[in-house]
């Protein structure tokens, strides 16, 4: 099997074993780690006794989540041990999901749903981040490290309570979290200020998600602030979704959906798929690029954006531009103009040249946009995006609910809208080389009870005058879903978290909770 290493995608600076750049989350350069090669299929045909990729495609068809994503990690973070691995997936994805499956594809008008909303904060950033504790401190178990490891955290919203959920009182860490005092829906706020755990910190800012995401990389790259931290025993992890510990276990569902449609018999081996992914950080749907770049046959990648649609404005015309005005929507985990994992992509169109990648970062700072060459773009055609408005995203819910008898989240209904329309296109795309066509999987990212007011409000109006709860009920009688113990678990909790404090003032907070 191939050793990995990680580099920065900013400066040819020395490259990581896995476990050391999971534990620094982003290089000291400010740039993302990538590996320095694409891990394969194939590579994990010869830990598996497979010879061919189709064979290990057949072979994983036949095994559970947890199997499938062993043997992916596997391929990514070659300096774990088996043995540490194993430890990591099986306390990963274990009862914390309220199913065995862990997730789910379930085929509804037409297209397969991908759930990755059934573990421990009904949403997809639990897929992750019920790993990362266990990766993150077998990494400093491994490497002799012996300070308090703090993760700091910007959240748009789910994030931070999946991050907070995974972390609380796991020893040897401290975890604290920014997240946009105006910009998160009541109930990821709940789900967040009612966080209990003696080493957890939630405070919210009086700024939006690209403040709070500012804020932190600032700190992370503070030279004083890290020596201050050390001498008191501290080092800085990141959880947020730059870290490899985030974006690896990420790969092992599209590897999972692609061989679940095998095993249904939608699909032969081989066949091509399209997916669709609700887009924010670009997190996500990065994770399908690396499945499709390790074989598995994904034709089409469509990033779904809302209507913060910068990413699908890049996509058309090369040129990223984040100057335009900031949008709070139905889907705020979406609500994002800086696309932090988009980096990752950017190093590989330009030919991973570090420098010529720091320069478009620097650029993205200074006057808020790039833009990519003629020939660089060619790097993205695997991409093509999409976007719906506020009224596209209501009238989807309400058309797959009255359809097909199924409830989806506003994020999974944009990305559902998106999938629509790029299959309804699908003669004009055939001429531009694009087969619309293939079965195509739709990332499902949060479960319509944590977004309850917006989902039941585009069912129908006479909603729009019920108080949260009731309209919970209201869901689960409707769906004939048990109310998830998430959405039980904050009825009663009460708040412990009510630090709100300036942008400016966040390293203040941070050094006030770690004395
Ligand atoms: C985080 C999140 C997204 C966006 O995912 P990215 O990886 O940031 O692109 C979409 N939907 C939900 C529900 C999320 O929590």
């Amino acid at each position: 099997m191939k050793e990995i290493i990680y580099r920065s995608t900013r400066s040819n600076a020395e490259a990581l074993a896995p476990s050391k750049a999971l534990l620094k989350g982003l290089a000291p350069d400010g740039g993302l780690y990538v590996p320095n090669a694409a891990p394969l299929l194939s590579d994990i045909a010869s830990n598996i006794g497979c010879t061919s990729d189709a064979e290990v495609l057949e072979k994983l068809s036949k095994l559970p989540y947890k199997e499938v994503a062993y043997e992916v990690l596997r391929v990514f973070l070659t300096d774990y041990t088996e043995e540490e691995l194993r430890y990591c997936v099986n306390g990963a994805y274990d009862t914390k999901f309220d199913t065995p499956e862990i997730a789910p594809l379930i085929e509804k008008d037409g297209r397969y749903y991908l759930e990755l909303f059934h573990g421990a904060t009904i949403a997809f950033k639990d897929m992750a981040l019920s790993i990362l504790p266990y990766l993150m401190t077998t990494a400093a178990k491994k490497n002799g490290v012996d300070d308090e490891i703090v993760i700091l955290t910007a959240t748009s919203g789910d994030t931070g309570k999946a991050a907070l959920a995974g972390f609380a009182d796991v020893p040897g860490t401290r975890i604290i979290v920014f997240y946009p005092k105006h910009g998160v829906s009541p109930v990821q706020e709940k789900q967040m200020v009612t966080q209990r755990g003696a080493n957890t910190r939630v405070i919210g800012i009086e700024g939006n998600f690209d403040d709070a995401q500012n804020g932190v990389k600032a700190m992370f790259s503070d030279k004083e602030l890290e020596k201050i931290l050390a001498e008191r025993g501290y080092r800085f992890s990141s959880a947020n979704s730059i870290n490899i510990g985030r974006l690896v276990p990420q790969v092992a569902y599209y590897v999972w959906s692609y061989v679940q449609l095998l095993a249904k018999g939608v699909i032969k081996n081989g066949d091509k798929i399209n997916v669709t992914v609700p887009t924010g950080n670009f997190g996500n749907i990065l994770a399908g690029y690396y499945a499709k770049k390790m074989g598995v046959p994904i034709n089409m990648l469509v990033c779904a954006s809302n209507e913060n649609k910068v990413l699908f404005d890049f996509f058309a015309t090369g040129e990223y531009d984040k100057n335009r005005e900031f949008k709070l929507t139905s889907s705020p985990s979406m609500d994002i103009l800086i696309s932090s994992n988009l980096e990752r992509l950017i190093f590989e169109a330009v030919g991973q040249d570090a420098d010529k990648c720091a320069k478009l970062m620097k650029a993205l700072v200074t006057d808020g946009k790039y833009e990519l060459t003629e020939a660089e773009k060619d790097a993205l055609s695997s991409f093509i995006g999409g976007w719906t408005d506020e009224d596209g995203t209501a009238a989807e819910i309400k058309k797959v609910y009255e359809g097909a008898d199924y409830v989806m989240d506003t994020h999974t209904s944009v990305a559902s809208s998106v999938a629509r329309s790029f299959v309804n296109s699908a003669a004009s795309l055939k001429e531009a080389g694009v087969d619309a066509a293939l079965p195509m999987v739709v990332v499902s990212t949060a479960s319509p009870f944590k977004f309850t007011r917006s989902v039941m409000s585009a069912i129908d109006k006479k909603y729009e005058e019920m108080e949260d709860f009731d309209l919970i009920d209201e869901l689960s009688r409707m769906t004939g879903i048990k109310v998830p113990q998430a959405i039980e678990d904050i009825r009663t909790a009460p708040v412990l978290h009510n630090i709100v404090c300036e942008t400016e003032k966040m390293q203040e907070e941070v050094l006030k909770f770690l004395q």
